[in-house]
Order: C-alpha cells, then sequence, then structure tokens
C-alpha cells in the first residue's frame, strides 16, 4: 500500500510530491483520517468540511 501524503493547503491525499488539487507542494506524512468526496456539490458534509473538488482527503492535517 502505498504512502499517502495530505497537502496542507487543502488536505487532498496524494502519492505525488505535488497536490493534485491545489497545486501545492507542502505536503506532510502527519495526518488522520480519510474521506472520499466523490460529488461535493452535493454532499453537506463535504461542503461544510471545505472540499470542493472530487478526490480523497485528510479529516485532519497537523
Ligand atoms: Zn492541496
Amino acid at each position: 500500500m502505498p504512502k499517502y501524503k495530505a497537502c496542507r493547503i487543502c488536505k487532498a491525499l496524494t502519492t505525488e510530491d505535488r497536490c493534485p488539487i491545489c497545486g501545492s507542494t507542502d505536503l506532510t506524512y502527519n495526518w488522520e483520517g480519510i474521506i472520499a468526496v466523490i460529488d461535493p456539490l452535493r454532499s453537506k458534509l463535504a461542503q461544510s468540511l471545505g472540499y470542493k473538488k472530487q478526490g480523497i482527503y485528510a479529516l485532519r492535517v497537523r
């Protein structure tokens, strides 16, 4: 299983060196929890947490 890094800006998870959502390179292994956002426009949870694009995100980033 690949080690995911979380973006400190938008909390997206990625295995790359650059965030696929916002393009930031400020990534960390220090995160907890996973949330998959399938349809951010319909998901109240995704909206309340500020996830605007489809993808997988960390719930908490330190
Ligand atoms: Zn990001």
